[in-house]
């Protein structure tokens, strides 16, 4: 039977970081997840407090420190070492992120037209961040036949001021259509395709030489051009040195509907980049039950496609996300479950399930539902007792934020992630434990060294 010193279920961001963070401290590391995370749907840019009314993210998490029963309440301290960490991990597999928590909150374009608050992206993406000088023009370039990215549509909805939020946008917004090599009778590219068409260098040569073409044709010699965000897969730094050397405008990238190519990136650089430090990583293995001996983990078990696996353990961690991850699951009664080891879920009473208002600026009520935890993420009961001395939970499962008017998931992903590694790496260096047989078996074992 497999052992792990950390047994991490769920591959976000949450999950990737204290698995990263654990292997590089010298813990053997099994992350098992049921599939793909937040990271295929998100922008891959970090949230880390994009609260209305803040200036930049560190002001926004002063505030949500501040807000009793929110995660940064503990974890604030220690958001800035964390992402700094994450950063140099995540350069030096070739994905470089722009902006801090200093960096003014900026609104952003989006792929529908709109706008969002953002500070902290990839570097493909930074170029939206800076304040627009007078006179300066944005162009929206489009591929003829891709159907997730429509030029006209986003660049009239952005000529409105008022998508700007009171804040000067570009002077003018122009949409061009470019038809890429060999694509004219397609009709229905995909995101995908195209990034990995671009990895190419032959083809890429040739289609970055048609989009500069398209521009100058456009009469706009200065100002910066918005493009869907294909600009690459596996080869993204050298598709995005390339449009930033031959375009005549600066590039940057539109976040598109899912599957999202930056969140790939960002997935496919974590990935490597535990590998790379020694962690293990199984995608597509729900889990089936956990073995536990009094308020210790000792073994998990998951399904996979033909059989079940169970890997021992001397800890876990637990990053399921919340609703939207799958680790929670509400029934017809309303009830929300824990789908792993059946926690103790903090949520609003059924009856305050849905708001009104769906538009609620306040946030939807189920949104703050999650897992309650101590000070080391510890999950506790309602009189505040750990209910497992080896567990700690992270990321979008923790209770207490209210991620789409706080935009703080990322920042409680990364902090979490990392906090649950340290503290739990003492716990599984310092307390080799031993293994009785659980529901799924096995004999009595150390499974730390
Ligand atoms: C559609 C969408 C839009 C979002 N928009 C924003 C936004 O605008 N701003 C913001 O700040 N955040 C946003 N988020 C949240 C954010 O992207 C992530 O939730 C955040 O990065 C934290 O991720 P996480 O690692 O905690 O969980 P997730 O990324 O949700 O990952 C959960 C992982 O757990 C695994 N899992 C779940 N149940 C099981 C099980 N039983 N067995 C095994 N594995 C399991 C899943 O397969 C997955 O790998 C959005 C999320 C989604 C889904």
């Amino acid at each position: 039977m497999p052992s792990a010193d950390l047994v991490v279920v769920g591959a976000g961001l949450s999950g990737h970081t204290a698995a990263l963070a654990a292997a590089e401290s010298g813990a053997r590391v099994q992350v098992l997840a049921k599939g793909h995370a937040g990271t295929h749907w998100g922008t891959g840019g970090f949230d880390i407090a994009g609260l209305p009314g803040s200036a930049t993210s560190r002001d926004g998490l002063r505030r949500l420190a501040a807000t009793r029963g929110h995660p940064y309440a503990i974890l604030s301290d220690d958001l800035e070492p964390a992402l700094e960490w994450l950063r140099t991990r995540l350069a030096a597999e070739g994905l470089t992120y722009e902006g801090d928590l200093d960096t003014p909150l900026a609104r952003v374009p989006t792929s529908i037209g709109g706008t969002r608050l953002a500070a902290i992206l990839p570097a493909a993406q930074a170029a939206a961040v800076r304040p627009w000088e007078p006179g300066e023009r944005l162009v929206v370039c489009g591929i003829a036949g891709f159907k997730d990215f429509w030029p006209d549509a986003i660049a009239a909805s952005l000529s409105r001021p008022r998508v700007w939020g009171g804040v000067a946008g570009p002077s003018r917004v122009d949409a061009v259509t470019v038809e890429l090599p060999g694509l004219a009778a397609r009709h229905n590219l995909s995101a995908l395709e195209l990034a990995r068409r671009l990895d190419d260098p032959a083809w890429r040569a040739d289609a970055v030489g048609r989009i500069a073409a398209a521009l100058e044709r456009s009469g706009a010699a200065t100002g910066r051009v918005a493009l869907p965000a294909i600009l690459g897969l596996d080869d993204h730094a050298a598709v995005l040195e390339e449009f930033r050397r031959r375009l005549p405008l600066e590039p940057f990238e539109l976040p598109l509907v899912p599957p999202s190519i930056p969140g790939m990136r960002l997935y496919y650089a974590l990935r490597a980049a535990l590998i790379r430090a020694g962690g293990r990583i199984q995608i597509g293995e729900a889990i089936a039950h956990v073995d536990r001996d009094a308020d210790r983990v000792i073994a998990v078990a998951s399904e996979a496609a033909a059989r079940t696996t169970t890997v021992r353990t001397g800890s876990m961690v637990l990053a399921t996300g919340g609703i939207a991850g799958g680790g929670l699951v509400a029934d017809h009664g309303g009830h929300l479950e824990e789908v792993v080891l059946d926690l103790p879920v903090e949520a609003p009473e059924f009856a305050d399930w849905l708001a009104p208002d769906a538009f609620d600026p306040a946030g939807h009520p189920l949104e703050g539902a999650g897992i309650r935890t101590d000070a080391d993420l510890r999950p506790v009961d309602q009189s505040g007792k750990p209910v497992f001395e080896n567990v700690r939970v992270a990321g979008s499962l923790l209770a207490g934020q209210r991620y789409l008017r706080e935009r703080c998931r990322d920042g409680v992903a990364i902090a979490s992630g990392w906090r649950a590694a340290r503290t739990m790496t003492a716990v599984a260096v310092a307390e080799p434990s031993a293994v009785t047989a659980g529901p799924g078996g096995g004999e009595a074992r150390s499974v730390l060294r």
